[in-house]
């Protein structure tokens, strides 16, 4: 089987386009490591590349992409834990200053767990993970009490990444660093059809378009 060519197609773009302006900075990257500043949480829908909605250059944004953008409570039982090695890693090796959850609409994690019946696939991990939606679905509630399927899913994304928020809290060196005031937990969400950024306000927890703000 080939290599895809979409990828050699690509690369050979990258090489000819972005690295010749890039290249000085991958040195300079090589020779004293990354240094980000901070850290994205994201999903691993193919549309929501948090390297290009923030339009990031090389060595600015530490990412994890897991189904649905989600954080387990901090567990510290022994088992491999991904997204707990990088976030340890990006905390106490990096000392990220921002860490955002970027969640987004038309999550398709986020719906196979609000429709039981369909699983997103039949396999042996994605049921257990999806099961972390839990309390973010029971501080919504049923589906019912909304304008729109759409409304409700939406209401349970944003919900999530607050849950989410509150899962990293469960960290210690992440509770502590937040604490101190040298790390800064945001939550975001990327419209898929429109674009839009939101960003979640601590306070109140309402998602503000940010294109807005300008
Ligand atoms: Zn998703």
């Amino acid at each position: 089987m080939s290599f895809p060519s979409r990828l050699l197609d690509g690369y050979r773009a990258f090489r000819t386009g972005r690295l010749t302006t890039e290249q000085a900075r991958y040195g300079e990257l090589a020779e004293h490591g990354q240094s980000p500043e901070i850290m994205v949480i994201g999903c691993c829908d193919s549309r929501v590349s948090p390297e290009v909605i923030f339009d990031a250059r090389p060595g600015e944004l530490f990412v994890v992409r897991n189904v649905a953008n989600l954080v387990p409570p901090y567990t510290p039982d022994g088992a491999q834990r991904a997204v707990s090695a990088a976030l340890e890693f990006a905390v106490q090796a990096l000392k990220v200053k921002h860490i955002i959850v970027l969640g987004h609409a038309h999550c398709g994690g986020i719906r196979a767990y609000t429709e039981p019946g369909s699983p997103l696939s039949p396999g042996d991990f994605i049921g257990k993970w999806m099961a972390l939606i839990a309390p973010a679905a029971e501080a919504v509630g049923p589906a019912e009490g909304y304008r729109s399927r759409e409304d409700y899913l939406t209401h349970l994304e944003q919900v999530s990444i607050a849950k989410t928020l509150d899962n990293l809290m469960t960290f210690p060196y992440v509770r502590s660093a937040v604490e101190r005031g040298t790390l800064t937990l945001h939550g975001a969400y990327f419209g898929v059809a429109n674009g839009r950024l939101s960003v979640r306000d601590t306070a109140s927890g309402a998602f503000a378009d940010v294109a807005s703000q300008d």
